[in-house]
Parts: structure tokens; sequence; C-alpha cells
């Protein structure tokens, strides 16, 4: 079989020494002799485990100690109801900055639980920008502030934090956690769906600070209640354990990395040689302002459009996996690079895009 590269935007590759271990170790789990999967979410061996993996990713993000760490089953999609039920704390109105589908999305389910208010938007630039800062038409009687850190539909990333005084900062960071430091006293919460850059889907990981929870509207299930589950760690009711044990094995293989600051780094380089391949190209084109470029999801468009569903259909024939655009994007291309995306896969679809272009001359 030639080596595949895996573009998909989620669920995503993982990283390959962690799928090996996963494999080693599927029938004799640190020859316990059973699987990681079949294992009870209260046995000690499990508790051991799962401890350790919130002790790697405290220490891969430095999270301060009064921040929880919940992992909760379900998408990131859960998070666009969960977060008005708890964090409202008695308000009825909160910010929320529109930049693309995913802040879209947020925005509708919020509309069911209070007022919101879209302090910026993007949506008469198509989307391809982030409001300036100064722009922002911040409400500080909101009870906190709501953005998408990673447009992964667009390829739009925020390359900073917006300053929003005392009210308290939530951000979705499905598509680019982990995929650089960041300062998590900035935030009151931060928010993840795993299959992008953390592990299997099932699974959501959410990083809250201590202090805003309690607060939750009334009918509010008992699931989705982050204090319930803070208090339960996590194990309310029974986790997603094994996505849970293999995003261990992720944060396990991301210290070994080096941390994030390596990991940030070959981002850096990954992503960017790819927009200056597609830049200085006279057959591709990216349309996000280039201040705001995603390091994760790389989009792309020929000037002959026509020619994209040959594009996609050859590059996977050569082992470059999906690599289809969104349809909400208008189509197109989309690399997904996430932290288990090697170089040399950024370097073999480069290769692609070259001969793919010299092969219409
Ligand atoms: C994928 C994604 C979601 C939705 O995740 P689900 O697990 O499908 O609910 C939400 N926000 C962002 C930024 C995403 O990339």
């Amino acid at each position: 079989m030639p080596q595949i590269y895996n573009f998909s935007a989620g669920p995503a590759a993982l990283p390959q020494a962690v799928m090996e271990q996963a494999q080693a170790e599927f029938l004799n789990w640190q020859g316990k002799g059973i699987s990681a999967m079949e294992i009870s979410h209260r046995h000690p061996w499990f508790m051991a485990m799962a401890e350790q993996a919130e002790r790697d990713l405290r220490e891969l993000l430095a999270i301060p100690s009064n921040y929880k760490v919940l992992f909760l089953a379900g998408g990131a999609s859960f998070q666009f109801a969960m977060v008005p039920m708890n964090l409202l704390r008695g308000k009825n109105t909160a910010d929320y900055i529109n930049t693309g589908i995913w802040s879209q999305k947020a925005i509708n389910e919020a509309k069911r639980y209070c007022k919101v208010n879209v302090a910026a938007s993007s949506e008469s630039s198509q989307f391809n920008s982030i409001p300036d800062f100064n722009e922002w038409q911040l409400n500080p009687q909101a009870a906190y502030v709501h953005y998408v850190a990673n447009e992964t539909i667009s390829g739009l990333e925020f390359n900073g934090i917006p300053n929003t005084a005392d009210v308290p900062l939530v951000s979705d960071m499905s598509s680019n956690i982990l995929s650089t430091s960041i300062e998590v006293n900035r935030f009151g919460l931060i928010y993840a769906g795993a299959q992008k850059n953390i592990g299997p889907s099932g699974l959501s990981i959410l990083i809250v600070r201590e202090d805003l929870l309690g607060d939750v509207l009334p009918f509010t299930p008992s699931l989705y209640n982050y204090q319930i589950q803070a208090e339960n760690n996590s194990m309310y009711n029974t986790p997603p354990t094994y996505a849970w044990y293999i995003a261990g094995l992720v944060f396990a293989w991301l210290k070994k990395q080096g941390g994030l600051s390596v990991m940030a780094e070959r981002n850096q380089r990954k992503a960017a040689k790819l927009y200056q391949y597609i830049d200085q190209s006279d057959c591709y084109f990216n349309t996000i302002d280039p201040r705001y470029r995603s390091n994760m999801n790389v989009t792309f468009r020929m000037r002959q459009a026509e020619l994209e569903p040959q594009f996609i259909q050859e590059a996977e024939q050569a082992g470059l996996f999906a690599l289809k655009g969104h349809k909400l994007a208008g189509g197109g291309m989309r690399a997904s690079i996430y932290n288990a995306m090697p170089e040399e896969g950024v370097d073999r679809l480069i290769e692609f895009m070259h001969d793919f272009q010299q092969a219409q001359l």
C-alpha cells in the first residue's frame, strides 16, 4: 500500500505512533490481559489512566489550578447549548462574534436561551476576515463573549486573544486546541470536540474557570451541568472511555514531541509552505485575509474551477485523502493539517499540486 496522508477535517488523522501503540496494546493493555475498551471507568486502572491524561493536558497547556478540566460525551455542538445553560448565571444576554459557519451554529443555538448580541461579524466580507477588536460592540452587561478561535470550514483563525475586560471569554477551540500554547487564564471557558486535534469523536474537552460554575438555568439536565460533572470528575455517568484513553495517548505523544512550542513551530512551518506555494501559483488561490489564515485548515480553489473534482479524485488516487472542501464554503479544496499531519504530508501535497498543474499545460 502506498503511503497515505489523510487531510480529513474531522474525524481527522491521529499520530501514527499513537495508532500503533493502541493497536499493540489493544488486547493486552499495559500487560493487564484486557483491553482499555472493556474496563470499568470506576476501576482503579482506568482512573489512574484518566488522571494521568488530565495531568498531561494540564502540563501541556499550563492550565492554572483554579480551572476544572472536563472530559464530556458528545461533540462541540453540545456546548452550543451547554454554554448558555451554564454561563448565563442570572443574566439574559450574551455577546457572540460571528466569523463563519460554526459561529452561526453557536449563535442560533444560544438564541433559544438568551438574547444574543452579535458584537462583531465578518459576514459582509464573506467571512474572509476577522473584525478588528476595536470595532467590536461589546455589551458590558453580557454574561460572556463567545468566539470560534478557528473556523474549520473556511480556514479562518484568530491570531490573538480579544480583551473583554471583566466579561468572561468563551472560545470554541475544536480545531486548533493544542496546536500552539495559549494563555488559559485569559478565558472563562475553552471547549473543543476531540476529533480534530485530540482523539476520536464522541468526546469533548472543557477547561472552565471554577468561579463560573454552579448557577445554571433551572431546567439544565444534570449531565449538562458543568458543576455536577466537575464534582464527579466527569464520571457522573459512563464517559467515552476509549476516546479518553486515546486522548491520553495523544497528550503523551505531544509531550514526547517537546510540547506545544515545538508543535506550534512545526504547524507554522507546514502552513506557511502550503500558503506560499498557493500564493505564487497562477493555478490555485486562497481567499482568506493573510493575517487570519488558519494554520490548521488550508482552503484553496482553482482558477479553472471545473478542474476541482478531477484534482480531488486524482489526489485520492495518489494517496492524498479527503481534500474536498466543505459545501458550505462553496466547495473547492481544504487540507486539514492538524498536529498529526507530518511535514512530509504537506510536501507531498505541494508536489502533487505542482504535478497536477503541469499536467494541464
Ligand atoms: C467540528 C467543529 C464543531 C462541531 O463538532 P461536532 O463534534 O460535530 O459537534 C464545532 N466547532 C468547530 C470549530 C468545529 O471545528
